[in-house]
């Protein structure tokens, strides 16, 4: 096992992640920062963004991060493409271990996991993940031209997949489990408008169906879930948005979190209930959830352990 002792161990490597490396290296406190499981977090996932303040024409997600990477890189963090498996926060200098074997021993620590698409958890969804079945209308949606696709999920994240998808597919089905939608009342305006939309409410999925060889996705068995009745609808993709969990499972027991398991920090702040401990972008925040959000936030981490650093040495 190489045991490394360092001044602030960033994990995650989103907007937040690389923002609090920029801030930290700067400050010159040598950030070391763990990639964790996917290198660059959710927007490695997107493709157009133009929502990032900065750039005139429209970016690419996986440009973005790429970016992200090289300028923290540049001022001086050192990246490590592992896994943090365990955490120490009992006392300080904090305890970190990686899938690699590695130990860091750090004297203040930035979470910046991220959070990840939730699933339905049905054995058939995962037959079709990847052949069909997406978290992520702006990746996938294009593979779908002139075809009949479903979202399943009634937030603004559904909506605004549903209402992407109709510049591709022939027509695009929401799937909600209720009889009203929970996205906000101007995303709702436009998708009772869009006349390629239609929805099915009080349904759920109960299976996907598809062939083997090649894998596609043929149909998706719904269930009334008021009065049970199950009908079939030919489909050939599925968009699941039904929200997002925070990366939060390794911290579990060891810092205060919501009923939700997303880190609670101080008013303002990204301090934890740990002193020394900070969290930043969206493994704390169920609002936003934006790049340029977590990037700001993970510049407060930075800035805020850097001063904890200071004060504590
Ligand atoms: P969300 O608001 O939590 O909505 C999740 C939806 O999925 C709900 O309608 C929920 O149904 C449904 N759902 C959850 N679990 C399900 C299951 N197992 N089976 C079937 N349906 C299920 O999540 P979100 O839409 O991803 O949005 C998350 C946050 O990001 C929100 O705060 C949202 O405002 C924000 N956001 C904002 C924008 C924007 O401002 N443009 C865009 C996207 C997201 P119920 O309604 O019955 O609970």
């Amino acid at each position: 096992m190489s045991k490394i002792e360092n001044n602030v161990l960033i994990i995650g490597s989103g907007p937040a992640g690389y923002t609090a490396a920029i801030y930290a290296a700067r400050a010159n406190l040598k950030p070391h920062l763990v990639s964790g499981l996917e290198p660059g977090g959710q927007l490695t996932i997107t493709t157009d963004v133009e929502n990032y303040p900065g750039f005139g024409d429209v970016i690419q997600g996986p440009w973005l991060m790429e970016e992200m990477k090289k300028q923290a890189l540049n001022v001086g963090t050192i990246f490590h493409n592992d896994i943090v498996t365990s955490v120490n926060f009992d006392n300080n200098p904090f305890i970190s271990n990686t899938e690699s074997g590695k130990e860091f021993i750090s004297k203040a620590v930035i979470i910046a996991t991220g959070a990840q698409a939730r699933w339905l958890n049905l054995e058939s969804e995962n037959k079709f993940k990847g052949f069909g079945i997406s978290a992520c209308a702006t990746c996938d949606g294009f593979f779908f031209k002139d075809q009949i696709v479903i979202v399943v999920g009634g937030g603004n994240s559904a909506v605004e997949e549903a209402l992407f998808l109709t510049k591709f597919a022939s027509k695009v089905i929401l799937i909600h489990r209720r009889d009203s939608l929970r996205a906000e009342k101007i995303l709702q305006d436009r998708l009772f408008k869009n006349n390629k939309i239609e929805i099915i409410w009080e349904s759920k999925v109960k299976e996907f169906i598809g062939e083997d060889n090649p894998q596609s996705l043929k149909e998706v068995l719904l269930e009334n879930t008021k009065n049970g009745k199950t009908s079939k609808i030919k489909i050939s993709g599925a968009f699941i948005a039904i929200g997002h969990d925070p990366a939060t499972s390794l911290f579990k027991g060891k810092i205060d979190m919501d009923s939700e398991n997303y880190i609670i920090t101080k008013n303002d702040s990204t301090e934890t209930s740990i002193k020394g401990v900070f969290a930043a972008g969206d493994v704390k925040d169920k609002i936003y959830r934006q790049a340029v959000t977590a990037a700001g936030m993970g510049c407060m981490a930075a800035l805020e352990a850097e001063k904890f650093i200071a004060e504590n040495n």
